[in-house]
């Protein structure tokens, strides 16, 4: 009985519904309202950690893909001067007009997709225009189609906008869009897919064949396609950039995402935009105008200028980066990596069953903290991190003396070298799981 009017007591000083917090705990401290279902859903970007703990051991960043060289100077003094100018306040939210007209030029003369001032919204770099679009697009209950390997913010973007992600596998070597799996993936509660092309990680560029079975399924269940085209420019070998939302049909039901990070290497400006129907950029406006007001306007400018440079421009920086990758390409494969050779995009997606590492974690933490190069877990890639264990990620959007300096500390990596052995002193949240 004694028991029983205790329970009851306690149950009396419960807070509302939730059920959890007891006067016991309140007099005591004890704070059990956590954070949000939402918020524990994902883990925070194993990318980021990559690059503090690059950081931290004074290893060579190939984890994070961001140059560790300037933008042209032309487009570094119009930021300066946009902001002598008195371009310091907000701009328009979706994005200063004249801004605005010169993506709807490019858009059209390169992605071959018709559309005005209406239906772009300038976001805070592309990441935001993910999950701007998502947010606008998605309801709980919604499906997305994601390929897989993926690049590791469409997981939480989902989770973020309810919906339910259904992976489908781009297979190796190839990495290309199967009709068959594909089609297995889509049903009537399919609201988008997600293409990311050139990819990341893998460096695939998707042919308009591949896209033409994207765009029949969208078609058939009443799907939108929401892609992501940030490489858009970086390709090696010949191979085209070709836009989903340039293929007729995919008019009304594509959100063409890009921005200005890598093509002119101002990944910290964050800067980005989204193409997109005039219904849909609405909505993807108003989200957008609740999250971050706007893109920082003086960037805005100087990212007007970034369009006007010359077809040199883009010609060049394909070249660099091709050098970068065959530097990069030989010295893993010497390393003992396994290497996928990117079609663009700047990483080389590989794979470690000869590298005497069985634990993606451990190799990065081993390369960092020994071998002082730092890459990233192939794990963070798959919605189910066992599928990455024997994978890595590099990139070579890097100076060549930087990739050359990465180079020379890999030839200590060799499974018979002596610096080449696990280290258990676990530095970091990545570290405590290892393992696990
Ligand atoms: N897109 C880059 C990468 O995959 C950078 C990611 C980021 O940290 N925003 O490494």
């Amino acid at each position: 009985m004694g028991c029983f009017l205790l329970m009851a007591y306690l149950d009396s000083t419960r807070h509302d519904h939730e059920g959890t917090l007891t006067s016991l705990d309140m007099q005591v401290g004890i704070m059990r309202k956590g954070p949000s279902t939402r918020a524990s859903g994902f883990t925070e970007s194993v990318i980021r950690e990559m690059t503090r703990l690059c950081q931290a051991y004074g290893a060579v960043n190939l984890a994070q893909g961001f140059p560790d060289f300037d933008p042209p100077v032309s487009i570094k003094r119009a930021a300066a001067t946009a902001i002598s100018k008195g371009y310091n306040q907000y701009s328009t939210t979706y994005g200063a007009m004249g801004l605005r007209k010169a993506i709807a030029r490019k858009v059209k003369s390169y992605n071959h997709i018709d559309c005005n001032v209406d239906e772009i919204t300038v976001t805070c770099g592309t990441t935001e225009g993910m999950i701007a679009s998502e947010l606008a697009l998605l309801d709980r209950g919604d499906e997305v189609v994601i390929f897989e390997p993926f690049y590791e913010n469409y997981g939480p973007d989902a989770i973020l906008s309810g919906a339910k992600c259904r992976y489908v596998r781009l297979r190796e070597p190839d990495f290309k869009i199967e009709a068959e799996t594909l089609k297995q993936a889509f049903n009537h509660k399919t609201k988008a897919v997600i293409i990311n092309t050139p990819h990341n990680p893998t460096g695939r560029v998707l042919t308009s064949q591949e896209l033409g079975l994207v765009r029949d399924l969208c078609q058939d269940y009443d799907s939108y396609a929401i892609t992501d085209e940030i490489y858009e420019h970086i390709m090696y070998d010949g191979h085209k950039h070709v836009s989903i939302g340039s293929l007729p049909g995919m008019e009304d039901r594509t959100i063409t995402i890009s921005g200005f990070s890598k093509t002119y290497s101002v990944t910290g400006w964050r800067v980005g935009y989204v193409v997109a129907p005039k219904s849909l950029t609405s909505a993807i406006r108003k989200v957008h105008d609740f999250l971050t007001v706007c893109a920082p306007t003086p960037l805005q400018e100087a990212c007007t200028a970034a369009l006007q440079l010359p077809e040199s421009y883009y010609e060049q920086l394909r070249e660099n980066y091709r050098k970068g990758r065959e530097m990069l390409v030989e010295s893993l494969k010497n390393a003992g990596f396994g290497v996928f050779k990117p079609e663009g995009a700047y990483y080389v997606w590989t794979t470690t069953d000869d590298t005497g590492f069985e634990d993606d974690r451990k190799l990065a933490l081993h390369l960092i903290t020994k071998i002082r190069v730092g890459g990233v877990p192939g794990s963070s890639f798959f919605h189910n991190p066992s599928h990455g264990r024997l994978r890595f990620r590099f990139s070579f959007s890097k100076k060549p003396e930087t990739i050359r300096r990465a180079i020379k500390r890999l030839e200590r990596f060799s499974p018979k070298h002596p610096a080449t052995r696990p280290d258990h002193r676990l530095p970091c949240r990545l570290a405590m799981t290892a393992g696990s």
